[in-house]
């Protein structure tokens, strides 16, 4: 069994594969580009199996007192008129907004906690170069010394860097033309403890969400045909965000006042990451940076806390890291499969171009907050969430350690 792994990227399927790497008797070691750990970012659900490794972590009570205790989401248009809702209780809890919603920061930073003391966090570093030999992988860093491990895990994210070092012949982006900005803004009174989501006319969409540390998470999303927004300098990107969004209307004006004092800012190209294969040789690639499935989905966090518990539980059971590679990619293909089956209309319906696309999809929102359409229309919005025969690993009693 390998004993020394390196992993890069602390967010979700970094810390989540430490984790269990731990509890199998293997060491890691986890590279994060940033300089701590980056708390940005909206809330991300636990669904089905994603649920099941948190569960299975222990984490589930720790999880729940830091839900965000959003009561659901509403349609409002440019008067704050509510067109159509949908509550976090409908459909068990596992409709469009679940029962256990998150946000990203809060549930990295619980991952983050409960791997510290076991494992070597090194922030603001980075992987530069990647040797494989005989017997291990000769790792070259930004800043630190080099050093040898015994397999190396890449888990940062869809734009990973480190992925191109080894994959980038069988790494394809799917992307949607579809950016979105996300970032804290103050709470003001008319956000209560719904998230209220806004279209205007231009494909344009605000989304603004309460969270449970007093502040209020926005997100400006728009399909644009403009590639390469996503490469500018945060203040390039938040100019053409107000000049973009500026006849927006609604609370558009407060939501872009507040922008640029936000400590948390961050912009994406949504995009999904395709590989044909998802290890080589002594490295291999996990969560994001090998399945991203957008944030479209709604599946990107279960696939990254699955594919950590599959990876390491695999490890654990085969001496070989090839067969345990090879093992983990026939688990979690075909839930990886289908949780990316997302159609490029979706973001096209939810952003209509006109006053009339929009006055349309409030009234088939409207339609759609009826039990019997809501489940359906879920069914083909998100992809389902259990799709995939968790398997049970043995955890050793024996734990690794710095
Ligand atoms: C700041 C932030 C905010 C987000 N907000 C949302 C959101 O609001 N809604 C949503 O659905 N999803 C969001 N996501 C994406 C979401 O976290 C993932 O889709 C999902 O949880 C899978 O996580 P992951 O750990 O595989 O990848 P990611 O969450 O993308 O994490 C990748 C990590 O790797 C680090 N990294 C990148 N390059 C390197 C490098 N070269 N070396 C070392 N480390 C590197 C990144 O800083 C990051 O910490 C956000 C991600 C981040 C990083």
């Amino acid at each position: 069994m390998p004993r020394d792994i390196l992993i890069s990227g602390a967010s979700i399927a970094g810390p989540a594969l430490a984790y269990w790497l731990n509890q199998h008797g293997m060491n890691s070691t986890v590279v994060e580009r940033a300089p701590e750990l980056r708390t940005g970012g909206q809330t991300v659900d636990l669904r089905g199996a994603g649920r099941t490794v948190i569960e299975r972590m222990g984490l589930e009570q720790a999880a729940r007192d830091r839900v965000t205790h959003e009561e659901g989401v509403r349609f409002v248009d440019d008067r704050d008129r509510v067109r159509a809702s949908f509550g976090a209780a409908d459909l068990d809890g596992d409709g469009f907004v679940t029962e256990l919603e998150l946000l990203r920061g809060e549930l990295a930073d619980l991952l983050h906690q409960r791997t510290r003391d076991e494992t070597h966090y090194v922030f603001g570093d980075e992987i530069t170069g990647l040797t494989e030999t005989g017997d291990g992988v000769d790792v070259t860093f930004r800043n630190g010394a080099d050093r040898r491990f015994d397999l190396v895990v890449l888990a940062d994210g869809l734009r990973s860097r480190t992925r191109d070092l080894v994959f980038a012949d069988i790494a394809r982006t799917r992307s949607f033309g579809l950016y979105v900005a996300y970032f804290t803004i103050p709470r003001a009174e008319s956000d209560g403890r719904w998230a209220r989501w806004y279209n205007a006319p231009g494909r344009r969409v605000v989304l603004l969400r309460p969270d449970n540390l007093g502040t209020t998470r926005a997100s400006l999303s728009f399909l644009h045909p403009r590639a390469g927004l996503d490469r500018l300098q945060a203040p390039a990107q938040q100019d053409f965000l107000r000049r973009h969004y500026a006849t927006a209307g609604w609370e558009t004006t407060r939501v872009l006042d507040n922008m640029g004092d936000s400590p948390d800012f961050y912009f994406e190209s949504v995009g999904q990451m395709h590989l044909t294969r998802w290890s080589r040789g002594r490295i291999a690639v996990v969560g994001d940076a090998a399945y991203c499935a957008s944030p479209l989905s709604g599946m990107g966090t279960s696939l990254a806390l699955v594919g950590a518990y599959v990876l390491a539980g695999e490890l654990s059971r085969h001496p070989d890291h090839r067969d345990a590679f090879h093992a983990y990619e026939t688990t979690m293909r075909p839930y990886v499969t289908q949780a990316q089956k997302v159609s490029w209309i979706a973001p096209r319906l939810a952003a209509p171009k006109t006053r009339t696309g929009i006055r349309l999809l409030n009234t088939v929102a409207g339609l759609a907050t009826r039990p019997r359409v809501s489940r359906l229309a879920t069914r083909f919005t998100n992809p389902p969430s259990d799709a995939i025969d968790l398997p049970t690993y043995h955890v050793a009693t024996q734990q690794g350690g710095k």
